[in-house]
């Protein structure tokens, strides 16, 4: 049995006390649902002295707002929660779609928005027990010193596993971190770094406190469509995020981001440009698909084969833009896709 390593554990009441402690015991993490975070430390995958809880704070599980006005989301809201929640069944529905696609019910029970959105980086050669990265000779990810994926390259390429951060991204949400020196809200985009080891702007000592989920003018509509082995459990090999405005029928904006095929949230909005002022016919988003898929280049170092999930790229853009427009999937309803309840 893999147990944790010794660890001071604090719970704070006031997110001023949080980040204070974060900013004081410099091996600290923050922890929510702990279903990333503690699998990872049993494996020791983390240097970590102090675990910080954001069980206590307050505020953190509220979801406000509504569609015409935009909504305001606490990062401690659960999966679970957001799954179901009423204010995601319209034109935000692509994030209840990505949280109701997480693992089993028990880690969305437990499992976090905050947390899910910084989930850390995945790779076959890093989450692994000690003994099995050891046996290996580590890797620049943690204990080694190069790339076990890519021998000469001077960067890690984990792979952006979070269903929810290609969604952030798409629905152009705005993120709130509290750290010592105040507030700061940025874009989703700007949350994320091109990088498997350094792969957030979030400091130590920030806390994100709310996703904001801008207001809709007019109708939009939005899907979330995720490739897997097991439907039932696994995170995504790929995820296709896309949101899209419309006028009268015709496609004012199309937004769009992968997941799961680098190391960050890839934004393909600008191959989505041909459908704006356009009634979307069908062989439209095949195009458009097909094109769409050029930022999409897995590596050999999560499940399946890499080539065929390239190959699956263009497939699942053109089922998540049929959705959302929608249109029935082509080949008809695959298990793969994942639909709110
Ligand atoms: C079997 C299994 C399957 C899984 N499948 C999936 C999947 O399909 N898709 C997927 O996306 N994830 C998956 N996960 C990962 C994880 O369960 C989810 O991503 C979950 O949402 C993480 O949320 P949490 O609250 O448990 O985060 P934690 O584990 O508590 O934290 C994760 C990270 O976020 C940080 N953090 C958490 N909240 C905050 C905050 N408010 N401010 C600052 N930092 C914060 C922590 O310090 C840590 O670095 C899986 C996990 C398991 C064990
Ligand atoms: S991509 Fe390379 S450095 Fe990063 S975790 Fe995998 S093997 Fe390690």
């Amino acid at each position: 049995m893999l147990r944790l390593p010794r660890l001071q554990y604090l719970r704070p009441r006031t997110i001023a006390e949080a980040t204070e402690l974060a900013a004081q015991n410099p091996g600290a993490m923050f922890i929510a649902g702990g279903t990333d975070l503690v699998p990872n430390l049993k494996r020791r995958q983390f240097d970590v002295t102090t675990l910080i809880s954001l069980n206590a704070l307050p505020d953190g599980r509220r979801v406000e707002g509504d569609v015409r006005h935009g909504v305001t989301i606490g990062a401690g809201v659960t999966l679970d929660e957001l799954a179901h929640h009423e204010l995601l069944a319209g034109p935000f529905r692509a994030l209840a779609q990505a949280c109701g696609s997480v693992s089993t019910p028990q880690v969305r029970y437990m499992g976090t928005l905050g947390g899910n959105l910084l989930v850390d980086p995945r790779c076959n050669y890093y989450n692994q027990t000690y003994s099995w990265r050891k046996a290996v000779g580590f890797c620049m990810k943690k204990d080694g010193d190069i790339c076990l994926v890519a021998r000469s390259s001077p960067r890690c390429w984990a792979v952006s596993s979070s269903d929810s951060a290609p969604v952030a991204l798409t629905l152009n949400a705005q993120i709130t971190l509290q750290g010592v020196n105040g507030a700061r809200r940025i874009p989703a985009a700007d949350l994320y770094k091109d990088d498997g080891i350094d792969y957030t702007t979030k400091k130590a000592d920030e806390i994100i406190t709310t996703v904001e989920l801008p207001a809709v003018e007019g109708r939009m509509t939005s899907a979330y469509w995720k490739l897997r082995r097991r439907p039932s459990f696994d995170f995504p090999i790929l995820g296709v995020a896309v949101a899209i405005a419309w006028d009268d029928g015709v496609v004012r904006e199309a937004r769009g981001a992968l997941g799961a095929v680098g190391s960050h949230p890839v934004d393909i909005t600008p191959f989505l440009e041909p459908l704006q002022g356009k009634r979307p016919a069908e062989d439209l988003l095949a195009d458009v698909a097909q094109a769409a898929d050029k930022p999409s280049r897995p590596l050999d170092n999560t499940d399946l084969s890499h080539y065929w999930r390239k190959r699956m790229s263009k497939v699942y853009i053109e089922r998540a833009l049929r959705d959302a427009c929608g249109l029935e999937p082509l080949g008809g309803r695959l298990t793969a896709q994942v639909t709110a309840r």
